[in-house]
């Protein structure tokens, strides 16, 4: 069976979840193989995960010249070893990176790139989220070698263990690819709560929350269910909450099991970060707000009422 290769995403030398469902969807389409990039001794920090995860083979590229640089070597790691191993697909996370990376990757080995699927068959046809998710189309490839870029959370991660075979990979990066050097990282601290685009739950307040603090009624609920906050933009440019956690076309993407919008009006812009969502649930005090026409439960009432009795609710369980 042909090789599908899975960019791994990782962090503080844990194997992120959008990788789980990245290997889980390769699985549909060939025999999953992970790809890790990183400084020395990032894959055996993972190498179980992705074994557990369903990773068939584990190529290790370590070093500082893949680690330290920014999405060019990984382009040109993905496109060396494509080439190498025949390999029937590439699946990289949808993440700004991860969509950079296969860009440059369609374009070096001149296949066919298909971004933010929210689905794959597995005849190679895959479900996208176009036009900032205002519709959905389903596409295919019509070269060898599909690069298929995955919403986070859009595939649950069925694990089946894989042989977890490791192969390590000596990559020469071309001059070309370090003419931009990372110099620092820095962290976004997201707490004790889940990285927003990874969260199975996520609850946003937007204008309606009307202060900065008032949104603790925001986060008391999301913790009483261990979820992420999220925040419109009306919310985020009052000065409520920060950029970070900016849900929509200018802020981030997110398709959790369950998001809850309160005091949120449903504008287009921030139906394109979050109308896939598996489950929507809206909390506003007019009934006419657009975002009911999405949601799939809706509470017409005051937020300061509805959020801390559901969060008192959840509490008691
Ligand atoms: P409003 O539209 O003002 O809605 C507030 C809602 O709260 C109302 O429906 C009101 O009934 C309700 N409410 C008020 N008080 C209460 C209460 N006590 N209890 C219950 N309900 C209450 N927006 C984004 O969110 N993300 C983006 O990434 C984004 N990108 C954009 C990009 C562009 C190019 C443009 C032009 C706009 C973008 N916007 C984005 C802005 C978008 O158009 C809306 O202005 C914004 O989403 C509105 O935020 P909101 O729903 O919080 O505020």
């Amino acid at each position: 069976m042909a090789e599908v290769l899975v960019l791994v995403e990782h962090a503080d030398g844990k194997l992120k979840k959008a990788t789980a469902e990245l290997l889980t969807a390769a699985r549909q389409l060939g025999e999953p193989s992970a790809v890790v990039v990183g400084p020395a001794g990032t894959t055996d920090a993972i190498a179980d995960a992705l074994k557990e995860a369903g990773a068939e083979k584990i190529y290790a590229a370590e070093g500082d010249d893949v680690a330290g640089f920014l999405v060019a070597p990984k382009a040109e790691l993905l496109a060396q070893l494509a080439g190498e191993k025949s390999a029937a697909a590439v699946l990289i996370s949808s993440s700004q990176d991860g969509k950079e990376v296969a860009g440059r990757l369609a374009l070096k080995t001149g296949n066919g790139l298909l971004t933010d699927a929210v689905d794959i068959n597995d005849d190679g046809t895959v479900t996208q989220s176009i036009f900032a998710g205002s519709m959905t189309v389903k596409s295919k490839s019509r070269t060898a070698m599909p690069i298929i870029t995955v919403r986070p959370n859009s595939i649950a991660a069925a694990p089946q263990a894989g042989a977890g075979a490791r192969e390590d990979v000596q990559l020469a990066v071309s001059d070309a690819a370090k003419r931009s050097q990372v110099v620092k990282r820095v962290e976004e601290s997201t707490g004790s709560r889940p990285e927003l685009t990874e969260a199975n739950i996520v609850v946003s307040g937007g204008r309606g929350v009307a202060s900065a603090e008032n949104f603790k009624v925001i986060e008391a609920f999301a913790d009483s269910m261990g979820g992420a906050v999220g925040a419109s933009r009306a919310a985020v440019d009052s000065g409520f909450y920060p950029h970070q956690f900016q849900v929509g076309q200018t802020g981030k993407t997110v398709s959790p099991q369950l998001y809850v919008a309160a005091g949120i009006s449903g504008a287009i812009q921030h139906r394109a970060g979050m109308q896939t969502s598996k489950t929507i649930v809206a909390i506003n005090k007019d009934a006419e707000a657009p975002i009911f026409e999405l949601a799939d439960f809706g509470v017409v009432g005051d937020l300061f009422n509805v959020v801390p009795q559901a969060t008192e609710a959840v509490n008691k369980r």
